[in-house]
């Protein structure tokens, strides 16, 4: 057991203690069967189990209508950077006999280094934008429709990607902008690695939705795909020696998307002890009330901690517009220099772990996913506003 910590690091982040409990016992003895989870086959019915009630609860979640399916792959978020880029131009090439670009959404450096590794495969891929260019090139702004929808209308794209939450920049969508939503031409494929089950979705928007699973749902090393059932078709209808003709990559059969889900996941060999504890997540969550009640939840954490920097803001410096505020990684930097330190260590000393910023950006970030508690944040909140009244 353990005292209940308050880790503000961006991930791998804290999980419920209730889980890891759980998730320690089935290491060892699953089920009463004698041999810890990790320890059986995973095409056995336990270890099938695991993977069919993580699908279930998943679903129930984030109520995933029939048209989509849901599959776990080894690897992160990374992985999805290439994954998505092979699988996806496959897609529109089996779909239409043609290729055309990716469009990247650039809001921050996890789309960014999406965007360089389609270009790495030597898929074709534009960035639509680089929200950097409006924003002195900084970080901290997500551009109006009006101002790029201009480079989408009426141009063919495989998909257009985002990234749901810019862990690094702090940086949100707010909403799924609407010119790629409801245009039925383009699929809409986003990055939720640090914001998936935060806030109520509407799956049916989304052609792909790629989420690592080391922030909000469970341990690093598989990586959850929600996928529309009609580009997994796709995908089957591209002919490999065609695309291989065309300069395009083929995807390596352990991250091809329709082969992974033909397979229910386990075409090779999933690390059923990590998806066991992200179904336990799964479990936790739906007994706390969906993602409805953890959603509500997380706007009250987000606006305590937002509402006593922006109450301090001659001491604080929040970079990121309120527009595109991040719900789950906030982040801010002192006004004043050679404080950093001390704000740490108060910090320490109230058990208050892992708030150093990203090298990138310096200053603070608290990533506040799921497990942490509102009590957790509001002691963060406190802090931010004594720490400005004593060091004025
Ligand atoms: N996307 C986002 C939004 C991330 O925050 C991260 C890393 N934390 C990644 C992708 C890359 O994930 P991984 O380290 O699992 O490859």
């Amino acid at each position: 057991t353990r005292e209940e910590p308050s880790h503000f690091g961006a991930g791998p982040a804290q999980l419920p203690t209730s889980v890891l409990q759980q998730a320690s016992k089935d290491l060892i003895n699953f089920n009463g069967i004698g041999l810890g989870i990790g320890e059986i086959s995973h095409r056995s019915k336990d270890a099938t189990g695991v993977i069919e009630n993580a699908k279930s609860h998943l679903k129930e979640l984030m109520k995933i209508p029939d048209t989509h399916e849901v599959f776990f792959m080894q690897g992160g978020g990374t992985t999805g950077f290439s994954s998505i880029a092979s699988n996806l131009v496959a897609a529109h090439f089996g779909k239409t006999g043609e290729v055309a670009p990716g469009g990247y959404l650039v809001t921050g450096s996890w789309s960014k280094k999406s965007f360089e590794e389609a270009k790495r495969l030597y898929v074709p891929a534009e960035v639509v934008f680089d929200a950097k260019n409006f924003n002195n090139g900084k970080y901290g702004y997500i551009p109006a429709e009006s101002e790029w929808q201009d480079k989408v209308k009426g141009k063919k794209f495989s998909y257009m990607y985002l990234c749901e939450n810019e862990t690094v920049h702090g940086v949100e969508w707010p909403q799924m902008p609407k010119c790629i939503r409801d245009d039925p031409n383009i699929e809409l494929v986003a990055d939720l690695s640090s914001d998936i089950l935060s806030r109520e979705i509407d799956v049916s928007q989304y052609g792909v939705i790629m989420a690592g699973a080391q922030k909000n749902i469970g341990l690093a090393g598989l990586t959850v795909y929600i996928i529309k059932k009609e580009i997994l078709d796709n995908i089957s209808k591209a002919s490999e020696d065609k695309l291989h003709e065309l300069g395009l990559p083929i995807t390596p059969i352990a991250f091809h998307y329709p082969t992974v889900v033909k397979n229910n996941s386990a075409y090779n060999t999933i690390p059923i002890f990590t998806l066991h504890i992200i179904d336990l997540v799964f479990q936790h969550l739906l007994k706390k009330g969906g993602v409805t009640a953890q959603g509500a939840e997380n706007e009250k954490k987000s606006k305590l901690l937002y509402n006593a920097l922006d109450a301090n803001s001659q001491f604080y410096n929040l970079p990121v517009d309120a527009s595109c505020r991040s719900r789950m990684n906030v982040v801010f930097t002192l006004k004043k220099e050679g404080l950093d330190e001390k704000f740490l260590q108060e910090a320490n000393a109230l058990k208050l772990t892992g708030l150093k910023g990203h090298r990138s950006v310096g200053g603070f970030r608290a990533s506040i996913y799921n497990a942490l508690s509102v009590e957790v944040v509001e002691k963060l909140a406190n802090l931010v506003e004594t720490f400005a009244k004593q060091n004025a």
